[in-house]
């Protein structure tokens, strides 16, 4: 059986942003990967203690973000069950569930650098491949496969200031996401961190 190539860039994309976007471009292309799948996590444990916005908001963000991106998909495999969800065992229910695919994860040096904190990731890379893009502000250490993409010093935290500032954030998200952030009133005050 042919194994299909797919990259898995996990995040809580509050809102998905031209970074998550040219890192899954850059991945899929310098690893050949069929596809790369934007998992959106449905309720990210590492960011207890911040205001953040509904599961089926970022998800509908993403996949608008992605439409008519080649080989670049949303999923909600952390959609099922909803509720909090370990990288680990993501993967182990693709390897039990979809055993056609060969999955890489793909993370940023900020993720990386944390990666000893995730449950049980001393057993990741027997489940994937790990590749891990350059950040700004963040070195990228130790033998995983590292991956040149180009720097842009855009987070989804900066978006959510920018909103509650009132200042513009086209081109740094895709129109659609444009879109749903103003007409769901999100990141504007109250809920900007
Ligand atoms: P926040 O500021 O809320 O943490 P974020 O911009 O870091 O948001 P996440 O959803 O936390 O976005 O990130 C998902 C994944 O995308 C992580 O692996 C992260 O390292 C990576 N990533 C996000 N933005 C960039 C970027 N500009 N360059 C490289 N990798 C990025
Ligand atoms: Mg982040």
């Amino acid at each position: 059986m042919t194994q299909r190539r797919i990259g898995l860039l996990g995040g809580t994309f509050d809102p998905p942003h031209i970074g998550h976007l040219i890192v899954a471009v850059e991945a899929r292309d310098q690893l050949e990967l069929d596809e790369v799948w934007l998992v959106v996590a449905h309720t990210p444990w590492q960011k207890a203690g911040r205001v953040i916005s509904a599961p089926e908001r970022r998800l509908a963000m993403v996949r608008s973000a992605t439409e008519g991106l080649e080989g670049v998909v949303a999923s909600a495999i952390e959609f099922e069950p909803p509720g909090p969800s370990y990288t680990v065992e993501t993967l182990e229910r693709l390897a039990r569930c979809r055993s056609e695919l060969a999955p890489t994860l793909i993370m940023g040096a900020d993720a990386a650098a944390g990666i000893e904190t995730w449950h049980r990731s001393e057993e990741l890379a027997s489940l994937a491949e790990l590749a891990v893009v350059d950040r700004p502000g963040w070195a990228v250490e130790g033998v995983r496969r590292r991956l040149s993409v180009p720097q842009l010093d855009v987070s989804s935290t900066g978006i959510r200031r920018r909103v509650a500032d009132g200042r513009p954030i086209d081109v740094l998200c895709p129109p659609g996401v444009v879109s749903l952030v103003a007409g769901w009133g999100l990141y504007d005050g109250a809920n900007a961190s």
